[in-house]
């Protein structure tokens, strides 16, 4: 239940933005979190903050023309929403994907300007994208939507303005290509203004991995809390992109084993442990599909078309693939599995029921905010270096990555206690987020 001031505020974002749920979702679980901060502190509500925060300081829409292989004309549309700029540049990834819209923008947009200020680094939120469907498309269509998205969005980036990195369907083939646009229009080698950049031309060790690892730090975290660890532990985790993988790899690293992974046509089971080199030559090397991965480890694994991964029991659930994938059935089905922690390693996977089910249950969960947010916080440092014309070592900038989730962990903790909700992350990550963005704003 809300109370009727943080109410009315989400009554004027629905009144305001119709047809968005998924933002709907979103501003309504930040604001019926927060409102013990907001009880503590009426200067909050003085200041118009909800209300200003739940706004956009500015949306982009824009076409993007670009003509494929056989001469045909497509039309898509382009997206960035710069959200709040009260910490520092909007910062935040660009989503090529054909369920992008406004809507899922502003969700994603909303969701990281909470998610980088408990990163304690000098970063705003934003978030971008295309409706743009790089499935089957060549490297060299991909590369002119890339030049022509590009045409347009570099009149709103820059170093100090705005900083796109990666998202689903945006890797590192996809920066490069944008990079190289904007340098050749703007006649600047400017590194800072995006990040997930290749190693030689100013990316950062570290970068690829720093999503899928910093959740499995965060996760690491959250089982000694819960005075236990992964050593042994059976994990599922869906998707296969670039967070999923690296959170395999980190869960094999940490003792534990992933058992099963996903792609939007099925799932995979390989009870003996996911063969990383298999999947990574399937996936990353040959952009294949994962029933591929079952035909080459020819009967230890399985390949399953119908139902969810969530069927597949576990004592860890990693979310890594996208938005409410994992609802109130899955996680009732999860539990009565016998499941210990769930941490998100994408953008708002669980559904509002599912992350209630598991609150009742007693399950340990990490939201998105905190636990995926090494990935955004590992851009940061990449900024850093950057700026100072530097380039760090792999191991200096884990260390830096693994140093950050422990202190997003050890916040949410903290600032759950505070709230009177000890061991809820939600809270924790929203309330110590919201207060920080929101002090900057008072200031
Ligand atoms: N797309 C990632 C996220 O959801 C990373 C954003 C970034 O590095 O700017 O946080």
């Amino acid at each position: 239940m809300l109370d009727p001031s943080l109410q009315s505020v989400l009554d004027d974002v629905i009144a305001r933005s119709q047809h968005e749920p998924e933002f709907h979702q979103a501003a309504r679980e930040v604001l019926e979190s927060i409102g013990p901060a907001v009880r503590r502190h009426p200067e909050y509500l003085d200041a118009a903050i909800l209300p200003r925060l739940c706004e956009p300081e500015r949306q982009i829409i824009f076409r993007v023309p670009w003509t494929d292989d056989r001469g045909r004309v497509h039309v898509n549309r382009g997206f960035r929403v710069e959200f709040s700029s009260a910490l520092g540049p909007y910062k935040g990834g660009l989503r090529f994907h054909p369920s992008v819209n406004l809507g899922i923008v502003k969700f994603l947009g909303f969701e990281q300007i909470f998610k980088n200020a408990l990163t304690g680094l000098p970063i705003g939120g934003g978030k971008g994208g295309s409706d743009f469907d790089p499935k089957g498309r060549s490297d060299a269509e991909v590369m002119r939507f890339c030049q022509s998205f590009m045409t347009e969005l570099a009149r709103h980036i820059g170093e100090n303005t705005d900083v796109p990195a990666g998202d689903i369907g945006v890797g590192g083939r996809e920066i490069g290509y944008l990079f190289g646009q904007y340098k050749r229009m703007t006649n600047r080698f400017e590194a800072g203004v995006l990040t997930g950049k290749g190693l030689t031309w100013g990316g950062s060790q570290a970068r690829t991995e720093a999503t899928g690892y910093g959740l499995v730090f965060f996760l690491r975290e959250m089982l000694d809390a819960a005075g236990t660890d992964l050593d042994g532990r059976r994990v599922v985790i869906s998707g296969s992109g670039n967070v999923a993988l690296h959170a395999i790899e980190k869960v094999h690293a940490l003792g534990g084993t992933a058992i099963a992974c996903s792609d939007s046509s099925g799932y995979i089971v390989d009870q003996d442990g996911i063969d990383l080199d298999l999947l990574r030559e399937i996936k990353e090397v040959q952009r294949g599909r994962i029933h591929e991965y079952a035909e080459a480890r020819s009967g230890s694994a399985r390949f399953v078309e119908d139902g969810t991964i969530w069927d597949v029991p576990c004592e860890v659930a990693l979310p890594c693939a996208t938005q409410n994938e994992l609802d109130g059935a899955d996680a009732r089905r999860l539990i009565r599995a016998g499941v210990i922690a769930v941490a998100e390693g994408a953008n708002m996977p669980c559904t509002p029921e599912a992350v209630d089910a598991f609150a009742d249950a007693g399950v340990a969960f990490g939201p998105g905010k905190a636990a995926n947010a090494g990935g955004v916080a590992t851009s940061a440092l990449e900024m850093q270096q950057n700026a100072a014309r530097e380039s760090w070592s792999f191991a200096h900038t884990e260390t830096r990555l693994d140093e950050i989730m422990q202190s997003i962990h050890r916040r949410c903790l903290e600032t759950a206690e505070e709230c009177e909700r000890p061991g809820d992350y939600v809270i924790g990550a929203n309330v110590a987020g919201f207060r920080r963005v929101a002090d900057a704003m008072l200031d």
